[in-house]
């Protein structure tokens, strides 16, 4: 197969076509038309095998998650997703792959409506660059550096399935088959939370999606806005699942695990009203305060301060083959 017909068979095919797109894959570069008062949101991801996924991993899995991962960040940003490129390096042209890749891939970009406008395709180490494109209202964003003391602080869903499924995974603890199932599904396929981030605008002061744990993620929000935070243990919500093992696996599995794609936000006691209207499926729960005091405090469920041993995923803080 030549690199022409591997576009055409593959990323031609899609299911979303947009009025905005006036010419998508095909040509030079894709000419796409912004409406009119809306700002871009631009944001890419990289994956590369071996360091952010195993090399044989589900190729449908992986398909949803490499465009997760960037709706998730359009999403903290407030923006509403419109299109992606997607940038691809194979070992070799293997329909095998690419047909349930592909698969993946669009039947998420199919439910948020995003359509892929071009990209690039060479033959290299397996690695997957998708960039995504979103609107937000001139303005409107929410944006790290926004929160003021005395926000409370909200998450969206729940924490630490992922981490209990990477986990395992690597045999630092045994889960049984049902409950595996369970988490490798918070794992392997992130609902990015897109509704939630542009119901938030006007409503949240900042926000940041967690994708390398709560602790270091939030901590983007406090360094960028210039304040504190007090939040608690037993205000963070995690699945029935997770609290079934948390003992086992301990609390920094929640705190520091990553690969959440939840939203982390937070809004001023003026706008909390209007928070409550909202009722998202996935649930926003409040888990502490912004406080001017620099620095982030965690109190156990008796209010005592608790000393996390991790404190989030940096790839470069570590053997890069360890990730
Ligand atoms: P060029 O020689 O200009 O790089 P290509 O032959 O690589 O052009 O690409 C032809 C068309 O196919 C372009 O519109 C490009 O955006 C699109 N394309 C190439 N690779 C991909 C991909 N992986 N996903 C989506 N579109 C792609
Ligand atoms: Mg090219």
């Amino acid at each position: 197969m030549t690199e022409f017909e591997l576009i055409r068979t593959f990323f031609a095919r899609q299911n979303v076509a947009r009025v905005d797109v006036a010419a998508g894959i095909g040509d030079d570069a894709a000419l796409l038309q912004p409406p009119a008062g809306q700002q871009l949101a631009v944001t890419s991801d990289l994956l590369v095998s071996g360091i952010h996924f195993l090399p044989d991993v589900d190729p449908f899995t992986l398909g949803h998650k490499a465009l997760a991962v960037n709706l998730s960040d359009l999403a903290a940003m407030g923006a509403e997703p419109a299109w992606f490129m997607l940038n691809l390096t194979l070992p070799k042209l293997d329909d095998r792959w690419l047909d349930p890749f592909c698969r993946g891939m669009f039947q998420l970009a199919k439910e948020y409506d995003v359509q892929l406008v071009g990209g690039d395709t060479s033959r290299g180490p397996l690695a997957i660059a998708i960039e995504a494109h979103g609107f937000v209202p001139v303005g409107k964003a929410l944006r790290r550096s926004g929160a003021k003391t005395g926000d409370a602080i909200y998450v969206t869903g729940t924490l630490g399935d992922a981490a209990l499924a990477l986990r395992h995974r690597f045999g630092a603890i045994c889960l049984p088959e049902q409950a595996l199932g369970v988490v490798v599904e918070r794992l392997d396929r992130p609902t990015p939370r897109v509704h939630e981030g542009m119901a938030l605008r006007g409503i949240a002061h900042s926000a940041i999606d967690i994708s390398d744990g709560l602790l270091a993620d939030l901590d983007h929000i406090l360094e960028m806005s210039h304040v504190g935070a007090q939040i608690r243990l037993d205000k963070i919500p995690i699945s029935p699942t997770c609290r079934a093992y948390i003992r086992e696996a301990g609390w920094d599995t929640v705190l520091a695990g990553g690969d959440d794609y939840e939203l982390c936000f937070t809004v001023p006691e003026r706008n909390i009203a209007a928070l409550e209207k909202l009722q998202p499926a996935c649930g926003f729960h409040r888990i502490g305060i912004i406080e001017s005091e620099p620095g982030l405090r965690i109190l156990d469920e008796a209010g005592k301060p608790y000393q996390p041993r991790e404190t989030g995923h940096d790839h470069f803080a570590e053997k890069m083959n360890d990730s």
